[in-house]
């Protein structure tokens, strides 16, 4: 028997509860390999699968957690043998499938990657679905022109979990880096991880009539959308890109939307972390082991248990949690 996070509702009421529990291998859903779960993480996405699922559970009872490190325990897959160190994203597990909030989990060969070489499971964690996914946006920003010297490039949501590691990423790789944040008391850690230069929530907010403005932004990381993102591409400069990643601020982008397209020759790429294939995964990975300065990423962990998970996924629906959340699955 091991600790799990089950969630379960009541078909009467409809309402959720989530508890630890004890529960044994046997219940674990099919699949090639059987993973000792080290750490998981408090995504955005597992605040919602803690509370009524929003659409992203399938069936209940279920076991959260859409991100996990841990040693393989049996694999039925030539790829992975007992021993081998592993980290787990997206794929839906965590929402169609069991994720990382147990002891143990049991997942499909193909979800998996191996731990990349300068990382050990607990850093993983640190980065985690959030971390992956600000490098992968740094990836494509890359790939779309942006490099060091080009102007400052700005991170929205930047005290939560996507915008503290892409603020690190971006500051370690040379960028000038502008953290938007709503919450004042977070520009000192801001700073800490490398951003030069902090600016209020409220400055972006305000939906304004203007086809474009002033030309500021070599580059942008937004995990907010809603109105900032509508004033953001505004301000965006000459054939530049947002990476857009989230809606923490809403799912509508607000304002005079086409100008900056035509006009400017600005780009917005979607960043989808969930599917993706192993390739992608591996070599942000490996990028990520050589380009987040590892000193900032502690600066970012809030360390937690399975017992806190009940309050953290409220908390982080509430824009709440600061950077990245490690959950010890074993303490
Ligand atoms: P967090 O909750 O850790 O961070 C979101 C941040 O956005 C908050 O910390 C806050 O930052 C800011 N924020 C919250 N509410 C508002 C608001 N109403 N208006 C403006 N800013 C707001 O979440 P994550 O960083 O983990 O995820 C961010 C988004 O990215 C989510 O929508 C998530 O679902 C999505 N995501 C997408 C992925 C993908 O593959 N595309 C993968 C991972 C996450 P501050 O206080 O600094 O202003």
């Amino acid at each position: 028997m091991f600790n799990a996070l089950i969630v379960d509702k009541d078909e009467e009421s409809g309402q959720t509860s989530a508890a630890v529990r004890q529960i044994s291998q046997e219940d674990l859903p099919q699949a090639e390999v059987t993973v000792a779960v080290e750490y998981s993480t408090v995504n955005y996405k597992d605040g919602l699968c803690i509370g009524p699922g929003g659409g992203l559970v399938r069936h209940y009872p279920h076991v959260p957690g859409i991100d996990f490190a841990g040693t393989v325990e049996t694999s039925d897959d030539d790829r992975y043998k007992p021993g081998d160190k592993v980290v787990l994203t997206g794929w839906r597990v965590g929402e169609a499938h069991w994720g990382g909030y147990a002891q143990k989990a049991r997942v499909k060969a193909d979800w998996l990657v191996p731990l990349p070489e300068g990382l050990d499971t607990r850093q993983a964690m640190a980065v985690g679905t959030a971390g992956l996914t600000a490098m992968l946006s740094v990836m494509a920003l890359e790939e779309h022109g942006l490099a060091p010297g080009h102007g400052p490039v700005l991170v929205t949501g930047a005290a939560g979990g996507v915008g503290s590691v892409a603020t690190a990423i971006l500051a370690g790789l040379g960028h000038e880096v502008a953290a938007v944040t709503g919450r004042p008391e977070t520009a000192q850690y801001l700073e800490g991880l490398g951003a030069a230069r902090i600016v209020a929530r409220d400055e972006l907010t305000e939906v304004t009539r203007k086809p474009l403005e002033a030309e500021q932004w070599a580059g942008c990381v937004d995990a907010v959308a809603g109105a900032m993102l509508g004033r953001v591409l505004k301000q965006m400069k000459y054939g530049t890109s947002v990476a857009a990643v989230g809606l923490a601020g809403g799912p509508a982008i607000e304002g005079a939307l086409i100008t900056p397209f035509i006009l400017r020759g600005v780009n917005l790429l979607g960043i989808d972390s969930v599917m993706q294939p192993y390739e992608n995964r591996l070599r942000a990975w490996r990028r990520i082991a050589a380009d987040l300065p590892m000193n900032r990423l502690e600066e970012m962990v809030q360390p937690a248990t399975l017992h806190d998970l009940p309050d953290l996924g409220r908390d982080i629906l509430k824009g709440q949690v600061r950077g990245r959340v490690v959950v010890d699955v074993n303490a």
